[in-house]
């Protein structure tokens, strides 16, 4: 079996810390492990412009800041495949195929979607296309017959809604044309789901509670600074349940972590025992996240600056991209065509 990496984002703003624990790291690995037949990062603009239609160019200027992400974080052109899903035109008519697969209360059952609805403030005007994305992600997915995602637990309906396209497609049609694909997720429960410095359960670019890869140093302590947790006497015991600071740290720490800036303790388990004692204020514990969250944050930051600027550069790397993705993704279509006895003219 081949092992066909892809993922995505939108291009609905910089990415962020979410982002970075939830996917962009596991990516990373994958990349560098060199275990994989083909490997492909997509910008979903068309996905952006389901709930953006109105701004069309927020979508277009945040297909380069994306990419600047995506170099600043290591990904390497050499090895991924990046492209952009408009620029795909197998796309859109896979996905008016597997319409047809889906009924329409489960659509409207994803839970994913239905809190993303929620969060959007559509009331009443949901667009067609917003509950059709999990769809359209499907035709994504299974034009690469790709079988590994690196994402985040919120994506984890959506995968669920294509393998269940895949199977009935090849159930009907009696055929193996389309692949099944598995998450990848984090081993790490902090990072698979990291929630905005708002306290709102998910960092999202849509709410606006993020901190960005691109974020300056003075930026995100302010942000650090920011985040409300649970009034307390500084004698009184720290609760960690549902503490931002303290899955900022379980997502974030590293090994030498406590040794460069907070040497009082050992490791992450004493501090927590600690903190939940009493004695320790949530200031203390802001400014040691800081300094972790920018250690970590500094080298991408300056990769990015380093990439900034160069757009031909950026562009010719999308464009060459999203010419292979053309040419495989149409051969899956005239796979699936195929397989519905509708190649007329083949
Ligand atoms: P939008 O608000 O526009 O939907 P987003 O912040 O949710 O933006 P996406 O582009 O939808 O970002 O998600 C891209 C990838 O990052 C997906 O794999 C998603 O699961 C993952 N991801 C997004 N937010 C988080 C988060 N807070 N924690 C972990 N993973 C995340
Ligand atoms: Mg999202």
């Amino acid at each position: 079996m081949k092992r066909i990496i892809l993922t995505g984002d939108r291009p609905t703003g910089h990415l962020h810390i979410g982002h970075y624990v939830g996917s962009l790291k596991e990516r990373v690995k994958m990349q560098n492990d060199d275990n994989y037949d083909a490997f492909y990062i997509m910008i979903a603009d068309a996905q952006a412009l389901t709930d953006n239609a109105d701004n069309p160019e927020k979508v277009r200027d945040n297909v380069l800041e994306v990419m600047l992400d995506y170099l600043a974080v290591g990904l390497d052109p050499k090895k991924v495949i990046f492209f952009i899903q408009s620029g795909v035109r197998a796309l859109p008519e896979l996905t008016a195929y597997y319409m047809n697969f889906v009924p329409y209360s489960r659509v409207i059952r994803n839970p994913t979607v239905k809190s993303e609805v929620r969060t959007k403030n559509f009331g009443r005007s949901v667009p067609i296309g917003f509950i059709n994305y999990p769809i359209s992600q499907a035709a994504d997915i299974t034009a690469f017959k790709a079988n590994m995602i690196p994402v985040g637990e919120d994506q984890n309906p959506m995968l669920e809604q294509t393998r269940e396209i895949v199977r009935s497609f090849n159930r009907i049609y009696k055929t193996n044309v389309l692949v099944e694909c598995e998450a990848v997720l984090s081993d790490n429960a902090s990072c698979l789901r990291l929630p905005g410095t708002d306290g709102n359960e998910k960092m999202s670019k849509s709410i606006g509670n993020c901190i960005y890869l691109s974020d300056e140093a003075s930026v995100i302590k302010k942000k650090v600074n920011s985040i409300v947790t649970f009034p307390r006497e500084i004698d009184a015991p720290g609760v960690l349940k549902n503490n931002v600071l303290f899955i900022y740290l379980d997502a974030f720490c590293k090994e030498d972590s406590f040794e460069k800036f907070y040497p009082e303790f050992k490791d992450l388990d004493e501090l927590k025992f600690a903190y939940r004692k009493g004695g320790i204020g949530d200031g203390r514990i802001k400014k040691f996240l800081y300094d972790v969250l920018n250690d970590e944050l500094t080298p991408v930051r300056e990769r990015r600056k380093s990439f900034a600027g160069r757009t031909d550069e950026l562009m010719a790397i999308l464009k060459e991209g999203t010419e292979k993705a053309n040419m495989v993704a149409d051969q899956t279509l005239a796979e699936v065509k195929n397989a519905m006895g509708i190649n007329y003219f083949a």
